[in-house]
C-alpha cells in the first residue's frame, strides 16, 4: 500500500547515506529529557550499517531563527545516539559547511557523522536550491526518516530529492502505511476520538474523517462549539462562534454518526482549586463558568463504542488534560482505547502525553511521532516530503 521505494530497494553497501532523521527531542540542561525519536530512527539505522553504509544524519531541532543558536544546537544528541549504536558518533559543527563536507567526506562504511541543525542555515525552511544542493552533496543517496516533519516543504525533506536517489526508511514507511490503511480499508467498526482546542484547526480532517468512520466522538473544546450550535448553554467555556455553522452542517449530514458529550465538567477558573461541578449539557455551563472536561456519563457513553471497536483513530485531550483534575475524561478515554481489542491508532503530542502520563503507550498499537503529519494525512493531504521519493517500480 506504500508505493514509495523504501532502503530495502536501494543498494546501500560502500555507499554514504544522507538520512534525514527526526531528532527535534526536548532538551533540559543541554541534555536529551526524552529520546523517544531517537529510538524511533534506530531500525533503519541499524539496517544501513548493517548494510555497510556510512551515515551522514541530518535533523532540525526547536525554531532557531535560520542562523547558529546554541540552543539549539544538535550536539546533546551525539552521547545518546552514540549509546544506542553503540558505536562512535561523529558530530560536524555546520548543517552543511565546511566542517559537514570534510568530515562527510572522510567518512568509512559502518561510521556517523551528525550534523547541526539544518534550521542553522536560512535556506532550510526557505527550501533555497542551493542549501539542499550542498546537503546532498554531503551523500550519494537520500534516506527521509523523518516522519514529523513530512508535511513540511523544507530543503532537508523535499529540496534534497532533487540532487540524490530518494527512498523512504521503515518509520517514515510505517507511519504513512498505517495511517493510510485505517484511512482506506480499516477494521469496521471504525470509531475516532477527536479533542482539543478548535475545530477550526481539524476541518479538513473532520470532513475526511467522517465519511469513512462509523462513529466520531467529540470531547474538548471542539465539542463546545457543537453543543453551542445545538442551542446549549456554555457559559465563559472556550467556544468557536465563527465555526458554528461549520458544526451544523456537519451535524446535519453526519448527525447519526456524531457523539457529543452529555455532562460536562465546569469550573468557575482554568486552575486546579477551582470551584468545581459536573453539569449536564440540558442544565447548561452557568454564566461566568467553562467547561473544561468531559463528565463520567459522556466517558460511560462513549465506552461500548471504543470497546465494540475494530479500528480507533485518536486525536487530541477531551479537556484540559495538563491541569488536574481536567485530566480526568482523558485518561478515562486512554484506558479504554489501551483495553480495546481494536487496533488504535493515536497521534498529536497531547493524547500521546496523557497515555504516558497514564502508563499505557505500550498498550497502543501505533503511536504516531508526527503531530502535524499524521493531522495532514487524516485530512486526506499527500505529505509533500513524501511524494518527491522514487516510486516502486
Ligand atoms: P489541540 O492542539 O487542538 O489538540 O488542542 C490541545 C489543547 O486543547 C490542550 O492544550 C487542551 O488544554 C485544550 N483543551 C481541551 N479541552 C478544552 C476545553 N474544554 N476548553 C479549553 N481548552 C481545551
Amino acid at each position: 500500500m506504500f508505493r514509495k521505494k523504501t532502503v530495502r530497494d536501494v543498494d546501500v553497501e560502500g555507499r554514504t547515506v544522507l538520512v534525514r532523521v527526526d531528532f527535534n527531542v526536548p532538551i533540559q540542561d543541554g541534555r536529551v529529557a526524552d529520546d523517544t525519536r531517537i529510538r524511533a530512527t534506530l531500525p533503519t539505522l541499524n539496517y544501513l550499517l548493517e548494510h555497510d553504509a556510512a551515515l551522514v544524519l541530518a535533523s532540525h531541532l526547536g525554531r532557531p531563527k535560520g542562523k547558529p543558536d546554541p540552543a539549539y544546537s544538535l550536539r546533546p544528541v551525539v552521547e545518546p545516539l552514540a549509546a544506542l549504536l553503540g558505536r562512535e558518533v561523529q558530530f560536524a559543527t555546520d548543517p552543511a559547511g565546511p566542517d559537514a563536507r570534510a568530515k562527510a567526506a572522510a567518512l568509512r562504511p559502518g561510521q556517523v557523522l551528525l550534523l547541526e541543525n539544518t534550521r542553522f542555515d536560512p535556506g532550510e525552511t526557505r527550501n533555497d536550491p542551493e542549501f539542499a544542493r550542498r546537503l546532498a552533496s554531503l551523500g550519494q543517496i537520500f534516506v527521509n526518516d523523518a516522519f514529523g516533519t513530512a508535511h513540511r516543504l523544507h530543503a532537508s525533506t523535499v529540496g534534497v530529492a532533487r540532487y540524490l536517489p530518494a527512498v523512504a526508511g521503515f518509520l517514515l514507511a510505517k507511519e504513512v502505511e498505517t495511517i493510510t490503511r485505517l484511512l482506506e480499508a480499516p477494521a469496521r467498526p471504525l470509531v475516532t476520538i477527536l479533542g482539543g482546542a478548535k475545530i477550526s484547526d481539524k476541518i479538513k480532517v473532520l470532513h475526511n474523517l467522517l465519511p469513512r468512520a462509523d462513529r466520531l466522538l467529540i470531547g474538548g473544546g471542539m465539542a463546545n462549539t457543537f453543543l453551542a450550535a445545538q442551542g446549549y448553554r456554555l457559559g465563559s467555556s472556550l467556544v468557536e462562534t465563527p465555526a458554528r455553522e461549520t458544526a451544523l452542517v456537519l451535524l446535519d449530514t453526519y448527525g447519526d454518526k456524531i457523539v457529543l458529550p452529555v455532562d460536562l465538567i465546569v469550573a468557575d477558573r482554568m486552575a486546579p482549586d477551582a470551584q468545581i461541578r459536573r453539569v449536564t449539557v440540558q442544565d447548561g455551563v452557568p454564566d461566568g463558568w467553562m467547561a473544561l472536561d468531559i463528565g463520567p456519563e459522556t466517558v460511560e457513553r462513549f465506552a461500548p463504542f471504543i470497546r465494540e471497536a475494530g479500528s480507533i483513530i485518536w486525536n487530541g485531550p477531551l479537556g484540559v488534560f495538563e491541569i488536574p483534575p481536567f485530566d480526568r475524561g482523558t485518561i478515562a478515554i486512554a484506558h479504554l482505547v489501551a483495553e480495546s481489542p481494536g487496533f488504535s491508532l493515536v497521534g498529536g503530542g497531547d493524547s500521546v502525553a496523557a497515555l504516558r502520563q497514564a502508563g499505557l503507550a505500550d498498550r497502543i498499537d501505533h503511536i504516531s511521532t508526527g503531530g502535524g503529519a499524521t493531522l495532514k494525512l487524516l485530512a486526506g493531504e499527500p505529505l509533500p516530503a513524501v511524494e518527491v521519493l522514487e516510486d516502486k517500480a
